[in-house]
């Protein structure tokens, strides 16, 4: 049994990945570890993916994930008779896909919104989450008016419609700190020991480092609508968003 080496991340390189094949690795009560794995563990806002592990022809639930020490650990439900897999086996993983393409086109959509907000205003996020059904991000703004809310929904969905591509590729961090957009979202404060950082590119909109899926191309988050702002403080408000789904309108 070897948990020392890193899970490879497949979703990393191939965010559109849905099945794969691995090893498992480690086992640790109802937790399987994989030598590779296309599941999202969750992180920087972005929900974690579920979705089913085929083991014999067995079908086991994955309902949780979590990653520690580099190690990513799928959480399969059942109860605790059931034949679990065992080191070494063969397993095919398959990710719930509706849900993962909803969280990368919303996942894109939050770069949108802040790699605007910060070209047009200057303000910088404060924070941001990401649910099955909307998203919200904090900003560093004393006030959200209608206006600048309608005006900021209006340049995400005309970017959207840009059909800017989306480039992922790693930088050493020396490089990536003399770019003033990766400075901007605070990269200093990134463990000492990145030496590589994992840079997503809105090309010609956002720049940032992360570690979340995204979509190839903006046109693909379909368009997106405002839902409300919250007061969050003096300097902190906050805003939601949805993706304008078939027979939605933006407004
Ligand atoms: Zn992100």
């Amino acid at each position: 049994m070897d948990t020392q080496s890193p899970t490879t991340l497949l979703y990393a390189t191939d965010s559109y990945l849905r099945t794969f094949e691995a090893r498992v690795v480690a086992t640790e009560g109802h937790a399987v570890a994989l030598d590779q794995t296309a599941f999202y563990p969750g992180g920087g806002g972005q929900m974690a993916d579920h979705g089913e592990l085929i083991v014999d022809g067995r079908r086991l639930l994955v309902a949780g994930m979590s990653k520690r020490d580099g190690i990513v650990w799928h959480e399969l439900a059942g109860d605790a008779d059931e034949e679990l897999p065992t080191v070494g086996a063969l397993v095919t993983g398959e990710i719930d896909w509706p849900f993962r393409y909803r969280m990368m086109r919303t996942h894109t959509a939050l770069h949108l919104l802040c790699g605007l907000i910060f070209r047009e205003y200057g303000a910088q996020v404060t924070g941001g989450q990401m649910y099955p059904d909307r998203a919200r991000m904090d900003f560093s703004v004393q006030a959200m008016t209608p206006d600048f809310v309608h005006d900021v929904e209006r340049s995400v969905n005309d970017a959207i419609v840009a059909d800017h591509p989306i480039k992922v590729y790693q930088l050493p961090r020396a490089k990536a700190m003399k770019i003033p957009d990766l400075i901007r979202t605070k990269i200093n404060l990134l463990p000492p020991e990145i030496t590589e950082i994992r840079i997503v590119e809105i090309v010609g909109v956002d720049l940032q480092a992360d570690g979340g899926t995204h979509v190839h191309s903006t046109r693909e988050v379909g368009g997106v609508k405002a839902l409300r702002t919250e007061n969050k403080g003096k300097q902190n408000k906050r805003m939601e968003i949805a993706l304008v789904d078939d027979g939605d309108t933006v407004s």
